[in-house]
């Protein structure tokens, strides 16, 4: 997701249901964006399908959903706790018999006690009512009807009744009843665009039109969406051609498209243009693209951009105001493979996606416009880790229980230095082959920071406690003051540089060990080595062999490191 441009969130509670019959029996919402207790979240459950109905009207606040939620059992006597807050219960059944349940604090409590472990029941959960959050029911900005889904992080349960974590991932089926004038899009392909709807399907009365969407890879929660309004939808091209398993088509590529409102298609397209080459890039540097199409959506989403898999939301502001958002459309497609193919287990893994994305997505423009331009992006991210409070704090933070304050510079900017850093100490090689490594070992699950160690250690033949455990789990960065002193041997002997190079950071944050390089120019030429920092002071010894002193000395002269100063 691309935090930057946030807006402020439309007040939606409060408006009158008042139409077709619906009573006040809505329970208030409870707040979205608290952190579950440590733990296993669910213990005894595991989703494997969603089947979703979604009737939408052109001018209600209110819509009517059905769910249909396969779930294994991994025990006994296991009560189904699905997250749903906020909208009206109209029936819950299991295997089709009415089923008693309980409804209270934001968690629809199903008993399956008759169920052994290892048993497959299926759920059915109807609902409506006017939705407090996740679901957008509003005019866009052009003052037209929209239906947008917006989840991040946990505000699945408002429109959708759900294991609503990112560590259980499952395959989602969509049927989306929606008026006749709009486009539905969903992750996954496309089953039936537009068919008419049957009169007694749920929902708003009114002319409307049935879209199935179907995603057949396991994804989580908060990547499920559904959009709907009047958009138009342009090709960009096909890409990940024979790289891309869950592709439906008959040429193994995938459709790279963008949906935009009528008024703003002109608008959107400089920002999107590149979006087909930013697929195939990943795809060469990660792995095969994991979803079926790629659908780039203008949007109610209150981010600048979120991520969801194979449909991601835009803001309709940004869009409409004309601005390029190139960079947030290159984290957002970079997210595809982390983040939403390889999940973090536990919100407060949060860089596993957020650090990717903008990594990913600042190296996309080292490969099309080339290092300068990608140096720059890293310049920029390294600025704001230096203007901001968020290095206080490491960036594995679990005391913040607010997961929408994990949205910050360390999570994104910092979260994307450590992989640079990492890039640096293991060298281009090693690097991208553990990356694609840890791709493709982890792909449609969710994981731990020492996941993907492990896999980098492998990578690197050699532990790397030391780097994960100071820039992940401690706070701060280094800055380092240079002290050259310089002795020559003799006429013709060369002589000893000695480098006293000390850390004075604060002392509330580490000491960091880096190795760095250290670019000296001497009468003219230059001379580069190796040396490795640790602890408050660190002294080095360099021999050269010029006998005048050297002109300059440059520690990492190519910005491998994240430094103050
Ligand atoms: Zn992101």
């Amino acid at each position: 997701m691309s935090a930057r441009r946030a807006a402020a969130t439309v007040a939606l509670a409060g408006l009158g249901a008042g139409a077709c019959g619906l009573t006040a029996q809505e329970p208030p919402p409870i707040r979205a964006g608290v952190a579950p207790q440590p733990g296993i979240y669910a213990p005894g459950v595991d989703v494997l399908h969603y089947d979703v109905e979604v009737g939408l009207g052109l001018d209600t606040d209110w819509f009517e959903g059905r769910v249909d939620v396969r779930v294994r059992l991994l025990d006994d006597g296991v009560v189904l706790p699905l997250d749903f807050t906020g909208l009206e219960i109209a029936e819950v059944r299991v295997d089709g018999a009415p089923a008693p349940y309980e409804h209270e604090a934001g968690v629809l409590a199903i008993p399956l006690g008759a169920y052994a472990r290892g048993s497959e029941p299926r759920v059915r959960v109807r609902y409506r009512g006017v939705p407090d959050d996740g679901m957008i029911l509003r005019d866009n900005v052009h003052g037209e009807r929209s239906a947008f889904v917006d989840n991040w992080p946990n505000r699945t349960r408002f429109w959708l009744p759900s294991v609503d974590h990112p560590a259980d991932k499952a395959t989602v089926r969509y049927a989306v009843h929606a008026p006749t004038a709009w486009k539905v899009v969903a992750n996954g392909h496309l089953v039936t665009e537009g068919a008419p709807t049957p009169p007694d399907a749920i929902g708003p009365p009114g002319s409307r039109r049935t879209w199935i969407w179907e995603v057949g890879v396991p994804i989580s929660p908060y990547n499920m969406v559904i959009g709907a309004a009047d958009l138009e939808v342009t090709t960009v091209g096909l890409a990940a051609c024979g790289r891309a398993p869950a592709s439906r088509r008959a040429d193994g590529c995938v459709e790279v498209t963008y949906w935009a409102y009528p008024q703003d298609v002109a608008k959107a397209a400089p920002s999107f243009r590149r979006a087909a080459e930013m697929v195939d890039h990943f795809t060469e540097t990660i792995g095969p693209y994991p979803f079926e199409k790629l659908a780039n959506v203008q949007s109610a989403t209150r981010f600048g951009g979120m991520e969801n898999a194979s449909a991601i939301f835009y803001s309709e502001q940004a869009i409409a105001a004309g601005r390029d958002i190139e960079g947030t459309v290159s984290h957002e497609i970079a997210h595809q493979w982390f983040g939403d193919a390889v999940t973090e287990a536990s919100w407060h893994h949060l860089w596993l996606s957020e650090g990717f994305a903008t990594y990913f997505g600042a190296q996309f423009f080292e490969a099309a416009d080339g290092l300068e331009a990608f140096r720059a992006r890293m310049e920029q991210s390294r600025q704001r880790i230096l203007a901001g409070n968020d290095a206080d704090r490491p960036i594995y933070d679990p005391l913040e229980t607010d997961l929408f304050a994990l949205l910050n510079d360390n999570n994104y900017p910092k979260g994307g230095w450590v992989l640079h850093m990492l890039r640096g100490v293991l060298g281009d090689e090693a690097f991208f082959a553990g990356i694609r490594e840890y791709y493709r070992r982890h792909l449609h699950s969710a994981v731990l920071t020492s996941h993907f160690q492990a896999v980098m250690e492998e990578a690197h033949g050699d532990d790397l406690e030391w780097f994960f455990h100071q820039w992940i789990y401690r706070p701060g960065y280094p800055v380092f003051e240079v002290d050259p002193t310089w002795a020559a041997a003799g006429s013709g002997m060369g002589g000893t540089l000695t480098l006293r190079i000390r850390q004075t950071q604060t002392e509330a944050w580490p000491a960091f060990r880096m190795p760095m390089d250290v670019l000296v120019v001497q009468d003219g030429r230059e001379h580069r080595e190796r040396v490795e920092v640790s602890g408050r002071e660190t002294s080095v010894r360099l021999r050269l062999p010029g006998g005048s002193p050297p002109a300059s000395v440059v520690l990492d002269p190519e910005g491998w490191v994240l430094k103050g100063g």
